[in-house]
């Protein structure tokens, strides 16, 4: 009991390599997230930090298994609580109660969501036991900071636990209309628990004006509109594309701050990474290799979220409506496999798989490739040197928390060229009113936004992008951090996240 910050996130800040010796190492994470580092950057700015993760284990029990281990790294000093779970355990609470039945809702997709493997006293003790680890690490008076919708009923037991701390929670994802969001039989269970919080925190304020009109479809609350969350931030991002006002929720005699704060990117390091000379050089060999053809780049997770079939069926499109353009585009589809176990992502990894063939196999020739596919992750570095070139950046997911990737690429064009194709159900499009805005739903819209994209006059494409990159740099990760220990009320100064 002795951190005053505590995360509360499935995943474990690290990953572990198997040394030759025996021993375990802890390395930074590979993996294609970027939240991981930007949440141990708040370690800084706090005496004693702690996170609460998960960690697969068969025998709980093995008096191996160490459960609190001590990690320093360019961050800091803190401890990672383990949370032993089965390999039955993380199959329930996380692949089948948090991706096949909140997933799909919190996306909008009910079609896909599923009821009927979900065994809810399992995600109850997850959650559960991840509260006590938590309440086991909190100071007198700690912020607790919960993440993400596979965690919703923490909040709920840790309030019983310990009345005494300051309770946060932060959605990664989109949160749903109530006509979407109350189809989960749990709703009221999870709403409650998120009431048990202090802030409750979202990425943009229609996501935080859904949760306010579900909490309100279910309980008793009480609305008031609060003058400011963040000072100017709150205005400026409403006054972009939104016109909900911050708000704070009356309940069961405690308040509660709806916030909503869009997570940014490290742009500092990125401009650093994007003029380092070894990527100047990568850059030109590149550009050298595409000096014929204009390069579109996307990239995500394989997901049916991120709106792949629908972009490659575009790109399709393209080349069978403007001959002119074969041999002159080359689209590199970046395609990241996530949960290799799970048939939803699979089945969208081998559509993608077979369009994509399809597009080669109708338009290339032994000259030209239309398409390439990457069904593996670009390391990050190695990212920033395909945003410099590409000449469009083709992102279009049907829904989306936040995409740092349409960040990523602007804030890598140091050139202040290209041009950002970005959905509109992006929660980054409320920010990002200067990039071409399309429709993933609509056909006319897709094909409409990649043909004006690849035809775009300079003078444009220049304006767009210099007004894209003001944003990003204004609203960029230590914006956020700052936006958030306002919330938390603690008066540290901002450490950097990366470097
Ligand atoms: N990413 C990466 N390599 C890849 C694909 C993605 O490093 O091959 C990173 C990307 O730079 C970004 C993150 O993964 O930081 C994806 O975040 P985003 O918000 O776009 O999507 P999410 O996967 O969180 O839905």
């Amino acid at each position: 009991m002795s951190s005053d910050l505590v995360i509360v996130y499935h995943r474990q800040p690290y990953e572990e390599v198997q040394n030759d010796d025996g021993t375990v190492s802890y390395v930074e994470n590979k993996s294609p997230n970027g939240i991981v580092p930007t949440l141990k950057s708040f370690f800084g700015r706090f005496d004693k930090g702690a996170w609460v993760a998960w960690k697969e284990a068969e025998d709980t029990s093995n008096p191996g298994f160490e459960r609190v281990i001590e990690i320093e790294d360019r961050y800091g000093k803190y401890s990672v609580s383990r949370l032993p779970l089965t390999a039955e355990q993380v199959k329930s609470f996380y692949h089948v109660t948090s991706k096949e039945a909140f997933w799909p809702i919190l996306h909008s997709f009910k079609e896909r969501y599923n009821y009927d493997p979900v065994d809810w006293p399992t995600f109850r003790e997850v959650n559960w036991n991840f509260a006590e680890a938590a309440a086991a690490e909190a100071a007198e008076g700690a912020n607790v900071w919960v993440h993400d919708y596979n965690l919703w009923l923490v909040p709920g037991y840790l309030r019983q636990m310990r009345p005494d701390l300051k309770i946060s929670f932060f959605h990664h994802t989109p949160f749903p209309a109530a006509d979407t969001f109350n189809v989960l039989p749990w709703r009221k269970e999870i709403v409650q628990s998120l009431l048990a919080c202090d802030i409750i925190g979202f990425h943009i304020p229609r996501y935080a004006a859904n949760f306010v009109q579900v909490a309100r479809s279910l309980f008793d609350v009480e609305t008031s509109k609060r003058e400011k969350v963040i000072p100017e931030f709150a205005s400026e991002v409403t006054a972009l594309s939104e016109r909900t006002q911050p708000v704070e929720i009356s309940f069961e005699g405690r308040k509660i701050v709806i916030s909503s704060s869009p997570v940014g990117v490290d742009v500092d390091y990125i401009d650093k990474l994007a003029r380092s000379e070894k990527k100047q050089e990568r850059v030109k060999a590149l550009k050298e290799d595409f000096k014929d053809e204009q390069l579109i780049l996307s990239v995500g997770r394989t997901d049916y979220t991120k709106g792949s079939i629908e972009q490659l069926l575009s790109y399709e499109r393209l080349l069978e409506n403007h001959k002119e353009l074969r041999g002159k585009v080359r689209l590199l589809h970046v395609s990241v496999p996530a949960n290799a176990n799970m048939t939803a992502y699979q089945e969208i990894q081998e559509a993608i798989e077979s369009i994509a063939g399809r597009i080669n196999g109708r338009f290339g020739s032994l000259e030209w490739q239309p398409l390439a596919l990457i069904s593996r992750p670009i390391p990050f570095e190695d990212l920033i040197a395909y945003y410099r070139v590409a000449d469009v950046a083709w992102i279009t997911p049907l829904a989306d928390g936040m995409n740092l990737v349409a960040k990523e690429y602007v804030a890598s064009r140091i050139d202040d060229d290209g041009v950002l194709v970005l959905s509109e159900f992006a929660g980054a499009a409320v920010e990002m009113g200067s990039a071409v805005l399309v429709n993933p739903f609509s056909n006319k819209s897709m094909d409409s936004g990649i043909f004006s994209a690849l035809n775009m006059p300079g003078e444009e494409r220049k304006a767009r992008m210099e007004a894209l990159r003001g944003v990003v740099a204004k609203y960029d990760i230590r914006y956020w951090a700052e936006s958030q220990m306002a919330l938390f009320g603690s008066p540290k100064a901002a450490p950097s996240p990366q470097s």
